[in-house]
């Protein structure tokens, strides 16, 4: 789960990162007094779940509280890759000398957090990443002794960050590596964290990613999910605890289990197709949760084809393929479905499928060349 920008920075703001002073605005009024009681120079920054809202034209510096107000009714009318503009922080502006990156995330391969600096901080940081890797610092940390002082004070050096600025800088990325660890975050990030006319640093942007299996020790930050930005399908896919990703394909796809459900969507490729959807119904699924589950499929516009890949173990042929009739009784779908069953009483699931006209397949392979055939002649 994603955190905003005002969000992220007012969890680092809780384990001492200096923040702005700022408040958000669903309005151009708003933002208005906000300005006007910042003192007027200010920065107005579009509240979306994607990066790169300053090269998209929803970061601007304005130089008094009418200028706040109009770049705010502009921001809010904008769409940023995709995701409408509802809300614009209005943070006291910074005079910026330098701009630095860091950040931690899961080193997945070193099994452990990594922490990533960098004085070439700012909206480049990806093409810096690509371009002059060498200019990012790496640090692993121990989850059990967490990020040591010395282990800051090296990064400070290695970055070359000026002498006065250390003891801020560590206490900076301590505060970081408490928010990441305290949160169960899958990524804290602040860039830029800048160096000021005054020379302070300060936490200009934040970012926070939180995983999304920790979050039932979290209700606090739970509840700060946005949900006007989630895909609709997504959420009510949460509703019924399936697990649902939409992709652009044309062929949907019904799965137990994560790694067949990714299984089947790596074969649908290698035959040629494109899947529309990860979806993994879990085991023992119940007829309303498979009823569910075909109505976040069916509801995208675009499926020509549905593919279900049920491999019974503990729960019976039979049984899955009574929930599935009893699931397009009521939803009705207009695409082909093809099916592919096995495990205990499969025989009898699939016959029960092929009396009400649904293609049934032996093997995956049959299954996927079936559904893509269906896709590309179906309607
Ligand atoms: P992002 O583009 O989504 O990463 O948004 P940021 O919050 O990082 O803003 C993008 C860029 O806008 C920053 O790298 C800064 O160069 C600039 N910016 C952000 N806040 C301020 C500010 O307070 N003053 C000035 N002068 N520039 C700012
Ligand atoms: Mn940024």
């Amino acid at each position: 789960m994603k955190l905003h920008e005002y969000q992220s920075k007012l969890i680092f703001a809780k384990f001492g990162v200096p923040i702005p002073r700022g408040k958000v605005a669903a309005s151009a009024s708003e933002a208005r007094e906000i300005a006007n009681e910042l003192g007027g120079r200010v920065v107005v920054k579009s509240q979306v779940l994607v990066g790169g809202r300053g090269k998209a034209g929803g970061i601007k510096v304005a130089n008094s509280s009418d200028e706040a107000e109009e770049y705010a009714a502009q921001i809010l009318c904008m769409e940023i890759k995709g995701l409408p503009v509802r809300k614009v922080l209005i943070d006291e502006a910074a005079n910026i000398v330098s701009e630095i990156y860091l950040g931690i995330t899961n080193d997945r391969a070193a099994r452990k957090p990594v922490m990533m600096v960098s004085a070439a901080g700012g909206v480049d940081i990806e093409e810096v990443a690509r371009e002059t890797p060498e200019k990012i610092v790496r640090v692993h940390i121990d989850p059990l002794l967490g990020l040591r002082d010395y282990q800051a004070r090296d990064i400070a050096a290695e970055i070359d960050l000026p002498r006065d600025l250390w003891h801020a800088f560590g206490q900076i990325a301590n505060g970081l590596w408490k928010a990441y660890q305290n949160s169960d975050a899958n990524l804290a990030e602040i860039n830029p964290l800048v160096i000021t006319a005054d020379n302070q640093l300060l936490a200009v942007d934040g970012k926070m990613v939180l995983d999304d299996n920790a979050l039932f020790r979290h209700p606090d930050l739970a509840e700060k999910r946005d949900l006007d930005v989630e895909a609709e399908a997504e959420i009510e896919a949460r509703k019924y605890g399936l697990s649902f990703i939409k992709l652009d394909g044309d062929i949907g796809c019904m799965v137990n289990g994560a790694g067949l459900a990714m299984t089947t969507m790596d074969i649908i490729k290698l035959f040629g197709g494109e899947p529309a959807n990860f979806l993994d119904i879990g085991g023992g699924a119940s007829a309303e949760k498979v009823t569910a589950a075909f109505r976040i499929i069916l509801a995208d516009p675009n499926i020509k084809a549905v593919l279900i890949n049920i491999f019974g173990g503990i729960t019976r042929g039979d049984v899955v393929a009574r929930g599935i009739l009893s699931a397009m009784e009521e939803i009705k779908p207009e695409v082909p479905m093809v099916v592919r069953l096995v495990g205990t009483n499969a025989e009898e699931g699939r016959q029960l499928l092929a009396d009400a006209n649904m293609i049934t397949a032996d093997t995956l392979a049959d299954a996927a060349q079936k559904a893509v055939a269906a896709a590309k002649g179906g309607k």
